[in-house]
């Protein structure tokens, strides 16, 4: 079995549709079934997160995949609310959280967005801050947070440097002095955190064998069919894959890049990955894949690495200890770590 992986995601629980989601057609294009004829092989999909979830059993029946497909929905129909921070009601845990920040107040929150935030901060500091969920407010000064309703123009420089300046970190955020610009966005790692619990809770409901895939970013359970996943990595500006790996039992392959979600001011492109040291959208990298055991961390090195950019791309695989990934910049240039030069197999373009 050989499915794409590629980039397109942002938690939201509202305003997109199949029919104006660029996603839709193209990951059903690329979902390609190879090999696995003689298995019990079950496909479903849904939208949630914005964009296409694909699923695929292999070794169950109808009837346990329609079961774990309802599941996991009920599952995503609630973190689509609870983990989206730019919803306009209050509905959502995330929202309430930022709200309380803002106003100064105690918040207490669930064990689950707790658990989920204090990584988030850890990987924060292995980064040296390239990752960093504290700065929704970066984000919602560029209008990147609301692509339906894009700014018409840039964000006033004095008030992006004076953001970057104020220390936004998810470091000390249980302290009632925190700072109240923190606007906590945890859609760098958010995906990673779903895969997560997607394959904890096909465990339990005892399925082995399985691809959770979010619009590209996924987790492989156990076998597809006779043999391990195939994933195909796509390459920016193409649809069709850069290279092929063999996806091991628990690894997600985690994709982030510039050429997804991103505004546009005189012709010019501004992506949605934020540098959080100087406040600008990162325009030197254009797509970066982490193969990781632990997919919250391969989300957000992910995106780590593309602020990093070429230049500190060892730096942040040292940092980050990773063994898989490759970074691509704008200009077409190339880096993998060792161990992920040798598990790709280049498809011919
Ligand atoms: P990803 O596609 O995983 O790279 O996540 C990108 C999303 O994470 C953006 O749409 C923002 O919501 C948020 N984000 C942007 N810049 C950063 C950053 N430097 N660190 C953490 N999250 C970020
Ligand atoms: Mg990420």
């Amino acid at each position: 079995m050989t499915s794409i992986s590629r980039v397109s995601y942002s938690m939201r629980s509202n305003g997109s549709s199949p029919a104006n989601n660029r996603v839709f057609f193209f990951v059903a294009l690329l979902l390609l079934v190879t090999g696995c004829e003689r298995e019990q092989l079950h496909h479903r999909q849904l939208i949630a997160f914005g964009t296409i979830v694909s699923l695929q059993f292999s070794g169950v029946d109808a009837d346990a995949a329609d079961q774990a497909t309802t599941a996991l929905e009920t599952e995503y129909r609630r973190l689509e609310i609870d983990w989206y921070p730019w919803a306009r009601d209050s509905s959502g845990e995330l929202v309430r959280l930022n709200a309380a920040i803002r106003d100064g107040r105690p918040f207490e929150l669930s064990e689950q967005l707790q658990t989920l935030i204090v990584r988030a901060a850890e990987i924060e500091i292995a980064s040296e801050g390239r990752f960093n969920a504290a700065t929704g407010a970066l984000t919602r000064a560029w209008g990147l947070h609301d692509l339906e309703n894009p700014p018409t123009s840039k964000p006033d420089s004095s008030l992006l440097q004076s953001l970057v300046n104020s220390n936004l970190t998810l470091e000390n955020l249980a302290d009632t002095n925190r700072n109240p610009l923190i606007e906590v966005d945890l859609g760098g790692i958010a995906k990673g955190a779903v895969l997560r619990l997607s394959a904890e809770k096909l465990r339990v409901l005892g399925i082995g064998n399985a691809i959770v895939d979010l619009g590209g970013d996924l987790i492989v359970l156990g076998r597809i069919g006779d043999r391990s996943a195939v994933i195909g990595i796509r390459g920016p500006d193409t649809d069709r894959a850069l290279a092929t790996l063999d996806v091991e039992d628990g690894e997600a392959v985690m994709t982030s890049g510039d050429y997804e979600r991103f505004i546009e001011f005189d012709g010019k492109r501004y992506p949605h990955i934020i540098d959080p040291r100087n406040g600008q959208p990162v325009l030197h990298a254009s797509s970066a894949t982490v193969v990781h055991a632990d997919p919250l961390l391969a989300d957000a090195a992910a995106t780590a690495l593309i602020v990093g950019g070429i230049d500190e791309f060892d730096d942040v695989c040292r940092a980050l200890g990773l063994k898989y990934a490759m970074l691509t910049s704008a200009t077409g240039d190339q880096r993998l770590t060792s161990g992920m030069a040798e598990r790709v197999e280049w498809t011919r373009q």
